[in-house]
């Protein structure tokens, strides 16, 4: 069996990554999964703990830096926020593919660890279709969206240090571009080494 591949998937805030994300799972099924990032911050409204995150204190985020136990993690306005190593490893082992949905700063940390990651930076079509999602969204205050709008614009600027990158505009031609990169890494050299000896080994 061919080993899985991690995705990271990075964008502002209200770029539309949840949505995006949601259905790419629902058309790969058992064959991928969202990683469940730890976080320090408030559980909105219709959140469930384990399922949307693993929302912890500050101390028992710091514990599991301290141990060893995140692949990344980064502060993203006051809080943090990462991503635990157990579960991805026995994931990709298994042949899945996994993807992290997470922030730039994250992002630049995950291929020191695992380089064979490929991360795909997911772009609005504009700033004010941004802020409009972001209000409509209706979870955070006004100055939570000022401030989600600042470092959305930070985070654009390093968008340059992604593999791929996909504008969410429409979110059929959104989920097609991802499709497509992920069926062009599993067909990558590198991935397909197994399929070659098996074949000529049956000869
Ligand atoms: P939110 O508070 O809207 O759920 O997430 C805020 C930001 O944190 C988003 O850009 C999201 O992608 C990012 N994020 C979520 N989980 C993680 C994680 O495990 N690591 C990092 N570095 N960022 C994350």
């Amino acid at each position: 069996m061919n080993k899985g591949q991690l995705i990271v998937v990075s964008g502002p805030s209200g770029c539309g990554k949840d949505t995006l994300i949601t259905a790419i799972l629902e058309r790969m099924g058992e064959e991928a999964f969202l990683s469940v990032s730890m976080t320090t911050r408030n559980m909105r409204g219709d959140e469930v703990d384990g399922v949307d995150y693993f929302f912890v204190s500050p101390e028992e985020f710091e514990e599991n830096i301290k141990n060893g136990q995140m692949l990344e993690y980064a502060k993203y306005g006051n809080n943090y926020y990462g991503t635990p190593l157990g579960p991805i490893e026995k994931l990709i082992e298994t042949g899945k593919t996994v993807f992290l949905n997470i922030e730039v700063q994250g992002g630049a940390s995950v291929k020191k660890i695992y380089p064979q990651a490929q991360k795909i930076f997911l772009v609005p079509p504009s700033l004010e279709v941004l802020e409009k999602r972001l209000t409509a969204r209706g979870t955070d205050s006004v100055q939570e969206v000022e401030t989600r709008l600042k470092i959305a614009i930070d985070e654009l600027r390093r968008a340059e240090e992604y593999d791929y990158i996909v504008v969410n505009d429409v979110l059929e031609d959104a989920i097609n571009d991802i499709m497509s990169i992920i069926r062009a890494n599993q067909l990558k050299t590198d991935n397909m080494k197994n399929i070659i000896s098996e074949v000529v080994n049956n000869a």
